[in-house]
């Protein structure tokens, strides 16, 4: 599992998301919420159902994404690309 290395680690609109509860001390605590936004905003934009894959996201310890609930970040990312451009 790769760690994430991109600058959306640091993006300021994963500020105001919940920590992560739900999967406290699982691995996927972990995964960059970062990460979990543009998969969300490509599954909107590629047509795709709203359904998260955490195998395929990096994980991150860094930034504002640190232990942020990937889910909801994810469900951020695919409202985002379901809105017009
Ligand atoms: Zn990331």
């Amino acid at each position: 599992m790769a760690n994430c290395k991109l600058s959306h680690r640091y993006d300021t609109i994963f500020q105001n998301l919940p920590e992560s509860q739900k999967f406290y001390d699982k691995t996927e605590r972990h995964k960059c919420a970062g990460c979990a936004y543009e998969q969300g905003y490509n599954h909107a934009k590629s047509k795709m159902p709203r359904n998260i894959d955490l195998d395929v996201l990096d994980k991150s310890q860094a930034g504002e994404v640190r232990h942020k609930d990937p889910t909801i970040a994810y469900n951020l990312g695919y409202d985002a690309g379901l809105r017009p451009e």
